[in-house]
């Protein structure tokens, strides 16, 4: 894509896109003790409860239904575990339903390779290892035929450092940021408070959307929420869309896991036999139908196609990412006709 086509794809001409994330691992270890060994990646996968898939392949052909796309984050190090042939058997679910997979990374799943504890918080490594693990896991999933074109660190739990990794490896997105993670392991500091597709070092990085809502504990005040469907009923992810619409922003990321599903009341749920939490499943197959009703006014997309329309970040804009001087430094890139890259852009949801 030449520089004017990178103009066009972020001067937001085009709908509000919509990214449907699903952060794919494994969860649910309680039934591993009556599980033969065999069977125990594809039932923490599935998350079968009772026997009947409420998982990735829920989660799949609930979008199949929808006629929805959507991006797979799939964790690949966890084949260290539970074997070669599951993460195999992962990535053709998805594949095979059409559906975009990307990288996403939880370092602690090396401790059964490695035999030595590994953190499972990427930026706990330094900036070499940060570039190895994500070689690492880029081609446990290129080994399974997919092209990595994006990465999400494991519990967002990523620097600034990720982006020059990320850079170095030529992964030209992240979906690593998420202000609603900001107190839970989201370390990245550097970009101030963003809120919708942005450059950092030489790398587009498009947040995990965060919404604010009253919040009856704080009186008057908000809590920041992530888009999440465990999280977000349908009627305030559809609030969040309108008035992400009538901001002009560019994009929105709504994120899940293939377990998002179960029931996680209790501290230890993934020991625990796995329960339906059948208040999120129907409102994810709520959210589902409102996505794909979008009447022109949004349009459900991937990361894959999302790294072929920005194409390579700007040489105006690698020049103003990655410091405190990037929001007025692309104010002023958008006075001089260059690309304008938005700031903050809040979104409140009344209640
Ligand atoms: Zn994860």
């Amino acid at each position: 894509m030449n520089a004017s086509a990178s103009s066009a794809a972020i001067a937001n001409t085009d709908l509000l896109k919509v990214y449907i994330t699903v952060d794919v691992e494994y969860a649910g270890m309680a039934h591993i003790g009556g599980a033969k060994a065999d069977q125990i990646p594809d039932a923490s996968m599935e998350c079968l409860v009772d026997g009947k898939p409420m998982g990735l392949t829920h989660v799949v052909e609930s979008f199949r239904r929808h006629g929805l796309k959507a991006t797979f984050f799939v964790e690949p190090m966890a084949s260290y575990r539970f074997g070669e042939a599951a993460l195999a058997r992962t990535v053709k679910t998805i594949r095979d339903a059409g559906q975009d997979v990307q990288l996403h990374l939880h370092p602690a799943w090396l401790t059964f390779k490695e035999g030595k504890r590994h953190s499972d918080r990427l930026c706990d490594y330094g900036p070499a290892e940060q570039v190895e693990l994500i070689r690492h896991g880029k081609e446990l999933l290129e080994k399974q035929g997919a092209e990595i074109v994006a990465f999400r660190a494991g519990g967002f739990a990523a620097d600034d450092r990720q982006y020059q990794a990320l850079r170095e490896l030529g992964i030209p997105l992240s979906s690593s940021y998420c202000l609603g993670y900001r107190d839970q392991g989201c370390e990245i500091a550097g970009f101030g408070e963003r809120n919708d597709v942005f450059p950092a070092q030489g790398v587009w990085e498009i947040p995990a959307s965060t919404y604010r809502i009253r919040d009856v504990r704080k009186l008057l005040g908000f809590s920041r929420k992530p888009l999440q469907v465990g999280c977000t009923t349908a009627g305030n992810a559809r609030r969040v869309l309108e008035r992400a619409g009538r901001e002009g922003m560019r994009c929105l990321t709504l994120l899940l896991h293939n377990w998002e599903c179960l029931d996680r009341a209790a501290d230890d749920w993934s020991w625990k036999p796995m329960r339906t939490n059948t208040s999120v499943a129907r409102e994810f197959e709520a959210t589902c139908a409102y996505l794909a009703d979008a009447r022109g006014r949004w349009r459900v997309t991937t990361f894959a196609e999302a790294a072929r329309e920005l194409g390579p970040v700007p040489a105006a804009l690698q020049a103003a990412s990655g410091s405190a001087r990037t929001a007025s430094a692309s104010r002023s890139a958008g006075r001089n006709g260059a690309p304008t890259v938005p700031s903050l852009n809040r979104i409140y949801v009344p209640m």
